[in-house]
């Protein structure tokens, strides 16, 4: 059995955003030469998510305002996280529902997905650097 450890690194200019990371897990998989196997994406941060959704333009924005209802990012002080002096209690709490981490399959040296599927990365406290691991196993 054949493993395949990378990261992918993320420095988004905005607090909150979705990256389509599909074609950079492809990439990885095919630098693996992994055939058949398992894929496994995370977000190394726990203000960062990494999950399976439609790339439909709508729905970014409605990502951002679902979030946004649930967890809003102010005021500050409505957290008792951010008594800590951070401000950033609802990236946490974003993280927690939108999730750390998606496996998908690999068949043929392809992601193997259902019909609309495509990797996200969602970051709901940016403008710094972020990593995402990619480990693959497989034959
Ligand atoms: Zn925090």
């Amino acid at each position: 059995m054949k493993t395949y450890r990378h990261e992918l690194l993320f420095h988004l200019p905005t607090r909150r955003g979705f990256v389509n990371i599909t074609s950079q897990v492809q990439e990885t998989i095919d630098k693996s030469r992994v055939r058949e196997g398992l894929c496994l994406v995370n977000a190394m941060h726990i203000s960062a998510s990494v999950f399976i959704n439609d790339h439909e333009g709508g729905l970014f924005e409605d990502w951002e305002k679902w979030l946004e209802k649930l967890a809003p990012e102010k005021p500050h002080d409505q957290y008792r996280h951010n008594d800590t002096g951070e401000d950033n209690a609802d990236a946490h709490l974003k993280r927690t529902i939108m999730g750390r981490e998606v496996v998908v399959a690999i068949t043929e040296g392809k992601l193997d997905f259902g019909p609309w599927e495509q990797i996200f990365y969602g970051e709901f406290d940016g403008m710094r650097r972020k990593r995402v691991l990619v480990k693959i196993i497989g034959e």
